[in-house]
């Protein structure tokens, strides 16, 4: 945003609108004086709460400079009229560009090295007091402004519109926010000022320069909004990712693994029945007693990474509890899926883990069985539980199919 000085200035210009013009450009310039501290602050505020959203201190910082930036211009005539150029134009550029860091890095995007941001800014402020003292030409100053900054905003759109607005919306509603102000800074030149070689007038800048602050105040206000909306997103995100992933192997935690199962059994009549396996390693508590929880802790992991080798994109492994875990395979026939328990668990024994210098052989009892359609989750659970413990009593590291419920045996009277 740059407010032609000019207007300021003269007070007594600026102090009478003409009549019925309902836009007051020193009213709304205070107003938004006062909105830009005021985000700051409750920006601020939340970042005390929450330090871990990324990106946040450089928004706080850019609308700290935003709220700089109008105080400056708000006591327009204090400062030489070169000095004061340069401060609100460092001070803008500096918005724009700590804006286009916050949004890199929220995304987890690396930014450009901050002496490319420097030299920008300083470049971009050069040529803003060329234009003051060595040529005066507000014209060209508003055009190198509006272009800079306007590049800034789009650039801002594109880095923070990542992940998909279904799962990322207040990253979208920034990207659009920050993506309609860049382009209205672009276009504003041809939209205020068709003669961009011709000297500005006064009386033009007074007509022009109330939209160009109503536009300013309304996309930092709803930028601000977008951040706070950002901040609640990437919480929520984080929590979820603690309830649904286990910590300690990444795989999805009992709660989010029993809800697929829940969400593949609802498939209707026509579902075909979907292949669960019921691990649980052999002997484990060994491992904690001889080498020490952490080790037991590291024979997870590897029983994780080993079996991970089994599985495609569909398939969904989680952590049942301790050391039993289980997998959904859809779209998988009986027989591929006692193939799937028979590799893992060869993989498994092929794949011993290294403890302080020795091969420790990890095994494992599967139990193999089918969710039928119509069928309750807990019921198909059950039976691949009993399978399981079907292949422990039968001397361990083996998989046990139970595909079907047991039908009682009817015998005649
Ligand atoms: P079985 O072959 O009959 O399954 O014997 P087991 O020793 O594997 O079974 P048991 O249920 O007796 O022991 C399971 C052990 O797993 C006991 C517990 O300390 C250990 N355990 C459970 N969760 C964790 C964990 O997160 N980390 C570590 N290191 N050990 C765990
Ligand atoms: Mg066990
Ligand atoms: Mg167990």
């Amino acid at each position: 945003m740059r407010w032609p000085r000019d207007t300021i200035a003269d007070r007594a210009q600026v102090r009478s609108p003409p009549a019925g013009d309902p836009l007051h450009s020193p009213t709304l310039l205070i107003l938004m004086t006062i909105l830009m501290g005021l985000m700051s602050l409750v920006m601020a505020a939340v970042w005390r709460i929450n330090r871990l959203v990324p990106g946040l201190a450089w928004w706080i910082l850019a609308h700290g400079l935003g709220f700089l930036a109008c105080f400056e211009l708000l006591t327009r005539g204090r400062l030489p009229d070169a000095l004061s150029v340069a401060v609100a134009q460092g001070l803008l550029l500096g918005m724009g560009y700590f804006i286009y860091v916050g949004a890199r890095r929220h995304v987890g995007e690396p930014h450009p090295p901050h002496w490319i941001g420097a030299l920008m800014i300083a470049a971009v402020t050069s040529v803003a007091v060329f234009f003051t003292t060595v040529r005066p030409d507000f014209s060209a100053r508003f055009l190198v402004h509006s272009l800079s900054l306007g590049v800034l905003f789009v650039l801002t759109a594109q880095a923070v519109a990542k992940g998909g607005p279904r799962q990322y919306p207040a990253r979208y509603m920034l990207a659009a926010a920050s993506l309609l102000h860049g382009l209205f800074m672009l276009g504003r030149p041809w939209l205020f000022s068709f003669d961009l070689h011709g000297p500005m007038t006064l009386a033009r800048m007074t007509s022009i320069s109330p939209f160009i602050l109503l536009e300013s105040a309304v996309a930092f206000n709803v930028m601000a909004f977008c951040v706070l909306l950002l901040v609640a997103e990437y919480s929520h995100g984080e929590l979820r990712r603690l309830v649904d992933r286990d910590e300690l192997t990444g795989v999805h935690s009992r709660r989010a693994f029993l809800h697929r199962l829940q969400q593949l059994s609802e498939g209707g009549a026509e579902r075909p029945a979907l292949p669960i396996l019921l691990i649980d390693l052999d002997h484990f508590k060994r491992i904690n007693d001889t080498w020490g929880h952490s080790a037991g802790d590291d024979a997870l992991r590897h029983f994780v990474a080993v079996a991970q080798r089994c599985m495609r994109v569909q398939d969904t492994m989680g952590r049942l509890g301790g050391e039993e875990f289980a997998v959904l395979l859809p779209r998988t026939s009986a027989e591929q899926a006692q193939g799937v328990a028979e590799r893992l668990r060869k993989l498994l024994v092929d794949h011993p883990l290294r403890l302080t210098g020795e091969n420790v052989s990890l095994t494992a009892s599967i139990g193999v069985t089918l969710l039928r359609s119509g069928e309750s989750p807990e019921v198909a659970l059950g039976r691949a539980d009993q399978a399981m413990y079907q292949a422990k009593s039968e001397g361990r590291n083996r998989v046990v199919s139970v595909l079907a419920p047991v039908v009682p045996e009817v015998r005649a009277a």
